[in-house]
């Protein structure tokens, strides 16, 4: 009888044990949370352990030498004449202007696109078709 009262109580400490664990489990604040179908929510800076270093400074740049400068009393061949080149002009105004689309038909959609003049020719099909037909 005291044997038998023996296991019983072992029993009920083992079940309490499991339920103290179940309990603690349930407490746990550290426990994932479930997943939530869709986008993630961003993160905030806060819950992003990322941390941005202060960035060190980069390494000083050491100028080289100049292996060309050894070279300027380098006897070469020069065109005759040469030092006469005055390269002190007043230089060309840059005058030409931008591309003007031109409306080009599609045979394909039937419809007029703006399209830059060096795609001009006499059966124009527009990207869309042509991306449709080949499947780009
Ligand atoms: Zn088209």
């Amino acid at each position: 009888m005291k044997d038998k009262l023996n296991r019983m109580l072992n029993k009920i400490e083992e079940l309490l044990l499991i339920v103290e664990e179940m309990t603690d489990e349930k407490e746990e604040p550290s426990k994932p949370a479930k997943k939530k179908r869709g986008r993630p929510p961003k993160k905030t800076k806060q819950d992003s352990d990322f941390q941005v270093k202060q960035q060190q400074q980069s390494r000083t740049p050491v100028a080289g030498k100049n292996k060309f400068e050894d070279m300027l009393d380098l006897h070469v061949d020069r065109p005759e004449g040469y030092d006469k080149i005055d390269d002190n002009v007043k230089r060309t105004p840059r005058t030409r202007k931008g591309f003007e689309t031109i409306d080009l038909f599609c045979i394909s959609c039937n419809k007029t696109f703006p399209v830059n003049p060096i795609f001009k020719k006499d059966n124009y099909v527009c990207d869309r078709c042509v991306a449709k037909k080949f499947g780009v």
